[in-house]
């Protein structure tokens, strides 16, 4: 149904909108001025998660981004923020006893734990190993995380949610970037759509889509796949496909639609037709637009040959699946 496609997670789009360390305001020094540098200093912070507050607002309305440190214990009392370089190394000093301008280069590798890398990779592993959220909490493999870096463990995620929101903010991540995509395509996006049941008898419909993007490249892609808790009435169909077109914006852009040989089909793309007309005005002919997949009349044709025993049950098989393909004798 889909292409797999190399899940790259951008480390941006799990704890920030910028791909680097933004420069951060340095706030007024104290004799003896910062002699580390912002990098290094930061390497002990985080930006913002969940419902942490993102960025402080002066009076005059200007933002500073807030930093939270990593080295403290959000079960032990509120994680010390700050926007000032001068008060993430007075706070590392006071609070954890570290002098980060007396570190040398070497002690501070020992601690070049990339939290952003940290959280793409474990969206990556979750997601595509299809591990339960619950990962965060195994004793095991917390265990293996600080066996790897010992001096990580109040960065490393305790709580399921926590991971839930760095996925989430993944898929959005991705999600916006596919509309972008949909929205400047050069071409019709052609949808093909299939139903699907998992062995735990759960129902979702695939759709795909294929496009010709602005760099003038053909582009095959899962675009949606809702769960179908209702039905699988063509109807209902429609009403997921609707929904797709409306929350990308290309109810203009529609172009043929690819699916198998079930009635339903049918009536899900007149359903679908009607949609467009009442939201974007668009005349899109259900008839003209709709393919049969090609796969599937294959497999249809296979069972009919194979299985008939007798020549009016070959054309009975093959008028009950496909009524408007010519009868066999005419082939
Ligand atoms: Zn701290």
């Amino acid at each position: 149904m889909s292409q797999r496609s190399s899940l790259r997670v951008p480390s941006a789009a799990v704890s920030r909108e910028n791909s680097s360390r933004e420069p951060s305001p340095t706030g007024p020094t104290r004799s003896g001025s910062v002699a580390a540098s912002p990098e290094t200093i930061w390497s002990s912070f985080r930006l913002a998660e969940g419902d942490e507050i993102e960025f402080h607002e002066t009076s005059g309305g200007r933002k500073f981004r807030k930093h939270y440190c990593l080295r403290c214990n959000p079960v032990e009392g509120p994680v010390f923020d700050t926007c000032w370089t001068s008060n993430a190394k007075t706070h590392l000093l006071s609070k954890h006893k570290i002098d980060v301008e007396s570190l040398s280069s070497s002690s501070l590798r020992d601690f070049s734990f990339n939290r952003d890398k940290y959280l793409a990779l474990l969206v990556l592993l979750v997601c595509r190993r299809k591990l339960p959220f619950n990962i965060v909490t195994w004793p095991e493999f917390r265990q293996f995380c600080l066996t790897l870096n010992p001096s990580i463990e109040s960065c490393l995620i305790s709580s399921r949610s926590t991971l839930v929101a760095h996925i989430t903010k993944v898929y959005t991540f991705y999600r916006d970037q596919l509309q972008v995509k949909l929205q400047n395509a050069k071409s019709s996006i052609h949808l093909s759509a299939d139903l699907w049941t998992s062995p735990n008898r759960t129902s979702f419909l695939g759709v795909h889509g294929q496009w010709v993007d602005e760099r003038y490249t053909l582009q095959n892609m899962l675009i949606a796949l809702p769960e179908c808790t209702i039905s699988h009435s063509g109807p209902q169909q429609a009403s997921y496909i609707i929904e797709l077109i409306r929350s990308f914006d290309i109810g203009r852009n529609i172009g043929f639609f690819t699916a198998d040989n079930a009635g339903s089909n049918e009536t899900c793309l007149r359903a679908v037709s009607i949609a467009l007309k009442d939201e974007y005005e668009v005349e899109y002919d259900a008839e003209a637009h709709r393919i049969r997949c090609m796969g599937h009349v294959i497999n249809l044709s296979l069972h009919a040959f194979l299985l008939a025993n007798s020549k009016e049950a070959l054309q009975a098989k093959i008028t009950l699946h496909s009524p408007q393909i010519p009868p066999a004798s005419h082939l």
